[in-house]
């Protein structure tokens, strides 16, 4: 996680927000909307605020906001949840993956991960000592094979992490997929971590099928979610975990002593968040897909290849056809000279040695339509 000179490496993302801002590029990067939450969300916030709402909460969450969790929960995937055990509130989804990986994983053990991944899987699996066991997407729809989740599913699996819709690809996994993973978890005793803070942007009139609707997963599947994606708040880091109380309890352990507790004035705010009515998660999912139709359809004029994006807010595409063939250096080239920035692929799967990994781009739509637009003029121009 250090560089050579030992000071610590920034994220990608962060990387190149900075460039975007020292540039002023519209910046399809880093994943953040540039809207703010539901007026009632943000009312709540303050009115917490104000109403004194400013020291730690309970250690597993606000108990309104452990209902509001499970009321979701049975409300969008009819899962049954006893909010005083089988929910704990985290700061974001990204302790929520930290904490449940150091209290499950030990050295030496395997986790099954699909890949390319969000950048933090690798860097948390490092922090835990375990080996990465390498799930790859492949073909148009980038889904897994059979062959492939079978192979990285085995006896030293400790934990399989799973993320659909997923980040970076826009790729949302086939239930029988899905149900294959669970399968082969359960054959391996594995605990079946699913990484779902996408679970309301799945497109083309699809649903989401969660990890924890799996008869096979029943028993050994934690879900984990995030006010970040779902009510535009990606600053307030709440985000939460769902499943048998057991491995709640394990998870607890170790998020006390990592942040103790979060956020107080923004649970109840998030409460208020997740008992919108379907109008609010309705009208969300088809903002994003227009700007992702806008937006592929942008990438397509200007020459690339883009593969379908079926969920969450990244759409990613190949310069091939433009002669490109490293999307590292073609990300830093774009945002300097067209004002336009997205992140390498290659940062969600370092190492390796796919040509298409190496040259693509992921471009986050969770913009503006004007800032979208914008982007897709700027792009019309490389041609
Ligand atoms: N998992 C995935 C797949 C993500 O894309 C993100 C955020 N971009 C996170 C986890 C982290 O979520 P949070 O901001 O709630 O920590
Ligand atoms: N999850 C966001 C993304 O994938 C960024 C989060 C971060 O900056 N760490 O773009």
């Amino acid at each position: 996680l250090l560089g050579p000179d030992g000071v610590a490496r920034p994220t990608i993302f962060a990387e190149m927000s900075a460039l975007a801002a020292r540039y002023d590029a519209v910046n399809l990067g880093q994943g953040f909307p540039d809207e703010d939450a539901p007026a009632a969300v943000l009312d709540a916030a303050v009115a917490a605020i104000r109403a004194g709402v400013n020291q730690y909460p309970p250690g597993r969450g606000e108990p309104d906001l452990r209902a509001a969790i499970a009321e979701h929960r049975l409300r969008f995937r009819g899962d049954v949840l006893d909010p005083a055990t089988e929910v704990l509130v985290t700061a974001g989804a990204t302790e929520a993956l930290a904490a449940t990986l150091l209290a499950l994983v030990r050295p030496g053990d395997e986790v099954a991960v699909i890949e390319p991944a969000y950048d933090a899987y690798a860097a948390l699996i490092g922090l835990t000592g375990a080996r990465m066991a390498r799930i790859p997407l492949e073909g148009p729809e980038q889904q897994p094979s059979i062959a492939a989740i079978d192979a990285a599913i085995g006896p030293r699996t400790r934990v399989v992490l799973v993320n659909s819709p997923h980040n970076p690809t826009g790729t949302v996994i086939e239930p029988a997929l899905l149900d294959r993973i669970a399968r082969r978890a359960a054959e391996h005793d594995a605990v079946i971590v699913a990484d779902e803070v996408y679970e309301h942007l799945v497109y083309d009139g699809r649903t989401h099928t969660s990890m924890s609707s799996l008869e096979a997963g029943q028993g050994r599947t934690l879900v984990i979610s995030s006010a970040a994606k779902t009510f535009r708040v990606t600053g307030w880091k709440i985000g939460w975990i769902t499943g048998p109380a057991a491995l709640i309890d394990a998870v607890m352990a170790v998020k006390q002593f990592l942040t103790y507790v979060n956020g107080a004035p923004f649970q109840p705010a998030v409460a208020v968040g997740l008992r919108l009515g379907d109008d609010y998660f309705d009208g969300l999912r088809a903002s994003l897909e227009r700007r992702r139709d806008l937006l592929s359809a942008g990438l397509e004029a200007a020459g690339f290849a883009v593969s379908p994006s079926r969920g969450s807010y990244f759409v990613v595409a190949d310069p091939g056809p433009l002669g490109i063939d490293d999307g590292d250096a073609f990300a830093r080239e774009l945002v300097r000279e067209t004002r336009v920035a997205s992140i390498p692929l290659i940062a969600f799967a370092p190492g390796s040695t796919d040509a298409r990994t190496r040259r693509s781009l992921r471009f986050a739509f969770c913009r503006t339509d004007e800032a979208v637009e914008e982007a897709v003029s700027r792009l019309a121009r490389l041609g």
